[in-house]
């Protein structure tokens, strides 16, 4: 049994907006998480860069969640690459077990697009002797899979039961009833590219920051 079940939610977040907020502070209530950590991606080199920089990522995270006690954010990502590391979620992982040791429940929080892209991740297979995964509606993407490898691996995971979370460390797969918010940072860039408002999609904060900065064309 473990005593409290704490998650780590990854992204870019160029920028967070509500869809990762809401769907984060209800699935914790939902699933009885005790803390989730916001935790920003590097991107390497070699891949499209986000628009905003790492110092402007982690500002905005830091806005996002001023009056939202149960988020923090944890920066091993981003200090990792300092270090000329790489930062595959597996290796975030492990260091978080190395850390935390292998008593203490962990989640991993997904949209749903990101569960159907899981395929594509290194060693995506082993995630779960390290973590469960939590896994958010996301508008526009189903909860099936034609990939078989990828629905065979979530049936012989997957539970409807939230005391697995709380009696396992790891290993299981929860689909969250999480509230459906139709916004992608994607949309959120264009549209202020476009000179078009974003201020019912993100806290108002954050958008301050934006126009402030003059990010994404602001
Ligand atoms: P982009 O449009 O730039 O690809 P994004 O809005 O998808 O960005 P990310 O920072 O890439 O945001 O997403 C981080 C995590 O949050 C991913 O697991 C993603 O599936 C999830 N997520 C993002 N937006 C939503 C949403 N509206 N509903 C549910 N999950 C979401």
């Amino acid at each position: 049994m473990t005593n409290c079940l704490t998650a780590l939610f990854g992204g870019t977040f160029d920028p967070i907006h509500y869809g990762h907020l809401l769907p984060a502070v209800a699935l914790a209530k939902e699933v009885k998480l005790s803390h989730i950590s916001l935790l920003p991606n590097h991107i390497p080199p070699h891949k499209p860069q986000p628009e905003a920089s790492t110092h402007q990522r982690i500002e905005m995270l830091k806005l996002a969640i001023e009056d939202k006690p149960i988020l923090s954010i944890d920066l091993r990502e981003i200090v990792q690459a300092r270090l000329d590391r790489p930062s595959y979620t597996i290796e975030t992982l492990q260091a978080w077990r190395q850390e935390n040791g292998t008593q203490q429940g962990l989640a991993f929080i997904l949209g749903q697009d990101s569960l159907l892209s899981l395929p594509t991740w290194n060693n995506w297979q082993t995630l779960l002797k390290y973590c469960h995964l939590l896994i958010c509606r996301r508008p526009g993407y189903a909860k099936t899979t034609n990939d078989t490898q990828l629905k065979a691996w979530i049936n012989q995971h997957q539970t409807h039961d939230i005391h697995d979370l709380h009696q396992n460390a790891s290993g299981f797969i929860y689909f969250a009833n999480t509230p459906l918010e139709d916004i992608s940072a994607t949309e959120i860039r264009d549209r202020i590219s476009q000179q078009q408002s974003c201020e019912s999609l993100l806290p108002p904060k954050v958008w301050q920051y934006i126009q402030a900065e003059h990010l994404y064309g602001a």
